[in-house]
């Protein structure tokens, strides 16, 4: 369980984190959500003991963690995946923390194999890509087989097959029954595997909800409606206080009106149905919708397949 209560940062002038006060609980997967900028990164520093609070605090199983006595056996953090010792092997790396942690020798080999890095485990870790390293960072992270575990961006530049490892493995860490705490920009990318969300714009705690509520509290459900009376239809959805607009030949998009309501419409009044499907709205609208004002950088033009950083 990681607890924060008005947990603020301040650098200079800016406010990096606005009095976010939030709990991280087992057996599920929370996604950290904000823009670049939002202050996810410096909320998980101060959560690691690496940045104090200007004020605020945050404990981890209810202790700050600089006053944890065994650290890594409680938290398992994958910060920058890019911070290993270039000349060393991934054993050795491995090596080297579990024994300055006082961890048995063994959970290097468990470790490794849980990553799928036994294979390439005494060869140079500078040698790595990118998704090796981030393997690298997480049996590292779980080499105190910690309750708690914590990713900055762990999918940054992966590419597919390594997101969705990472992904199951999220999952399979909750499914254990571990706080599992994970940031990303991509919201497309904690649809998929986040149970709760925190979303924060500018430093400030914008929802704090299941992935589901977050949906339906920010993004307006539309029903496609197929009919060979389009236009009928469209005069009863608006009597009944709806809104109907064309959406190609014999379809509907109707807002403002639930499914069920649109059905019995149809039926009272005689009207042929071929369709009726409530779209869901995806997160990453709703979370666009959401942090449109908080974004701290808007790039001119987005490119397709560049970096969203102006
Ligand atoms: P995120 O991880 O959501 O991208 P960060 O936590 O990295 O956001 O940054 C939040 C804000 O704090 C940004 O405006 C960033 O420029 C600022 N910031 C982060 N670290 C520092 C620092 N060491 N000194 C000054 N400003 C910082």
């Amino acid at each position: 369980m990681i607890e924060a209560v008005g947990l603020t940062k301040r650098y200079g002038d800016r406010l990096a984190v606005d009095h976010l006060t939030f709990t991280v609980k087992p057996g599920q997967v929370t996604g950290f959500l904000g823009p670049n900028g939002a202050g996810k990164s410096t909320t998980m520093r101060m959560i690691l003991g690496l940045d104090a609070p200007s004020s605020g605090t945050v404990t981890v199983n209810g202790r700050p963690f600089v006053e944890l006595d065994n650290p890594l056996r409680e938290v398992g953090a994958l910060l920058d995946a890019k911070a290993i010792h270039g000349g060393r092997s991934a054993y050795h790396h491995l090596l080297a923390l579990a024994q300055s942690n006082n961890l048995p020798r063994r959970r290097v080999d468990q470790v490794l194999e849980l990553v799928g890095l036994t294979e390439v485990a005494r060869k140079r870790a500078k040698g790595f890509s990118l998704g090796m390293g981030q393997r690298l960072g997480i049996a590292a992270a779980l080499l105190g087989d910690p309750k708690i575990l914590i990713f900055d961006e762990p999918v940054n530049g992966l590419d597919p097959e390594g997101i969705l490892w990472i992904r199951n493995l999220m999952k399979a860490l909750a499914a254990e029954g571990r706080t599992v705490f994970v940031s990303s920009h991509l919201m497309s990318e904690m649809e998929n595997t986040a149970d709760h969300l925190l979303v924060i714009g500018r430093g400030r705690m914008i929802a704090d909800c299941t992935v589901q509520e977050f949906i339906d509290a920010n993004s307006e459900l539309a029903v496609r409606v197929r009919t060979p009376e389009p236009t009928r239809l469209a005069e009863l959805v608006t009597g009944a206080g709806g809104r109907a607009v064309p959406d190609g030949e014999g379809t509907l998009l109707v807002t403002e009106l639930a499914t069920d309501r649109i059905g019995d419409l149809a039926f009272d009044n005689g009207v042929r149905l071929h369709e009726l499907s409530p779209l869901q709205a995806s997160l990453e609208q709703a979370f666009m919708e959401l942090t449109r004002d908080s974004v701290e950088y808007h790039a001119a033009v987005p490119a397709a397949g560049q970096e969203d950083r102006a």
